[in-house]
């Protein structure tokens, strides 16, 4: 019985070695980030690869061991990066050759990733543009929101202007990172209708950020631009590189239950999870990078020691002005929509674990409840999350400011006005009364409600902008 058993086990273990010998590519996927472009593989079964460079002209080889290849090469959506075309070869019987015909030298790194809930066996082939080569790479403060020339661009093409950095002065503005959840191959949650959470947060994230640069003293820079994945740990280094004043990672995620509906804001917590509901969108959360890949990242042991030491210093201090500023966030949010809970929960989210940065993340709703979902996708609905996600972000900073900034010195000057930053049309006002009751501009009171007019009506919310006694220019 033993030998009957062994002798199975190596057959099995034949068998196996059968798959990694014969595995087909069933597709061929592309994604353009900002610094790179994702080649995905996807494959029936695991394979052995390799990946080399050559120059004159610039190609990338990628062979790949004992496969077929049963996907389209063409069709690729290789506008914008620097991939001329792709074509593939044998250059022996049990090898495939793909290559890469490249306009822009690239730095490639390879990794292979094991089958989850969305994928199978997947080869990843991220091509990194160098420095020099993509305006991309090499603008230094704002690479995200800069607008390279070709052949290397982002692929979003309707970026909101840029607030240029003020002249050199020590007022500085507070910088607040808008983090759009999920993207590229990881849609986030998917709801009916097949809406997709990485497409909504994104959208909600760019308004976000056009309300915030529209108000002096704030600058918002997105985290993610376009449809690209990135891990989370990324996600908080981005923000820190930015100078980020705040995290804000915005979602839109499914829970077990369609009928659960109602928007809620979380903070860290080092102890658990408050709710089962926290605990599960946690848990769904930070699979992202199972699906998308944290490629060769690791913290070794040392990094990890000094990152806890690092933690304890600055945890404390950092979780009381997030769940502050969620607090606020999520009483403004209660005006638009329902809440799931009247609290800020805590739970263990990745992308909220910087030290140093207060972080929250706002679900703006589920996007597995039917009518929700179909909210999240209207630009009204997706205006209104934005202003009061902003409303909220923009109490705390008038209480705290960073020493050093624009809104510290208004606020030292005496010039931010107390009391409430919304206004409620009453009849027989008009914007021109309003703008000088609250001694703001015209122009800033338009801007900061997107008014295309004057007219406003009886019962109609304003957002008041920040008070500045100095003349406007
Ligand atoms: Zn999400």
């Amino acid at each position: 019985m033993r030998i009957r058993a062994l002798v199975s086990g190596l057959l099995v273990l034949f068998v196996a070695l059968q798959a990694v010998a014969a595995a087909d590519v069933q597709s061929v996927r592309l994604w353009r980030a900002p610094d790179n472009t994702r080649l995905v593989f996807d494959l029936s079964g695991p394979v052995k690869h390799n990946v080399f460079t050559l120059e004159a002209p610039d190609r990338i080889v990628i062979d790949v061991s004992g496969a077929n290849l049963k996907a389209q090469l063409d069709g690729l959506p290789l506008d914008n990066t620097p991939v001329a075309a792709l074509r593939a070869g044998q250059p022996d019987a049990d090898t495939l050759r793909v290559v890469v015909d490249l306009k822009a030298p690239v730095s490639p790194k390879s990794f292979a990733l094991a089958p989850n809930q969305q994928y199978g066996h997947r080869l990843v082939v991220d091509l990194y543009d160098q420095q020099g080569s993509s305006p991309a790479a090499s603008a230094s403060r704002l690479p995200a929101n800069t607008a390279p020339a070709s052949p290397v661009a982002p692929v979003s093409p309707n970026l909101p202007a840029v607030k240029l950095p003020a002249t050199p002065s020590s007022k500085r503005d507070i910088v607040i990172a808008i983090d759009a959840g999920h993207g590229g191959e990881d849609p986030g949650a998917i709801g009916p209708g097949k809406v997709y959470e990485k497409s909504v947060v994104l959208q909600i994230a760019k308004e976000l950020q056009r309300q915030i640069n529209a108000e002096k003293g704030f600058r918002a820079e997105l985290v993610r631009t376009g449809d690209y994945f990135i891990p989370l740990r990324k996600r908080t280094e981005i923000a820190r590189k930015k100078g980020a004043d705040l995290f804000v990672s915005v979602h839109a995620d499914a829970a077990p239950r369609s009928s659960a509906y109602g928007a809620s804001v979380f903070a860290l917590s080092d102890r658990g999870a408050t709710s089962e509901t926290a605990r599960w969108l946690a848990d769904s959360e930070n699979r992202s990078d199972l699906i998308g890949g944290a490629g060769n990242v690791s913290l070794d042991d040392k990094d990890r020691m000094l990152a806890g030491v690092l933690l304890d210093l600055s945890m404390t201090a950092s979780l009381s002005s997030s769940l502050n500023v969620g607090q606020k966030v999520l009483s403004n949010m209660g005006r638009i929509t329902p809440l799931h809970k009247r609290r800020v929960e805590q739970a263990g989210f990745m992308v909220l674990k910087s030290p140093d940065i207060p972080s929250i993340l706002v679900e703006t709703g589920f996007i597995s409840n039917p009518s929700e979902a179909k909210k999240l996708q209207t630009a009204g609905h997706q205006q209104a999350l934005a202003r009061s996600i902003h409303s909220g972000v923009k109490q705390f900073f008038h209480e705290n400011p960073p020493p050093g900034t624009y809104i510290a010195w208004l606020r030292d000057a005496g010039q931010i006005a107390a009391g409430p930053r919304e206004h409620v049309v009453r009849s027989g006002e008009s914007l021109a009364l309003l703008a000088q009751r609250y001694q703001v501009s015209l122009a800033s009171l338009r801007s900061a409600n997107q008014l295309k007019s004057d007219t406003i009506k009886v019962g109609q919310t304003l957002a008041i902008p920040a008070t500045t006694l100095a003349s406007q220019p």
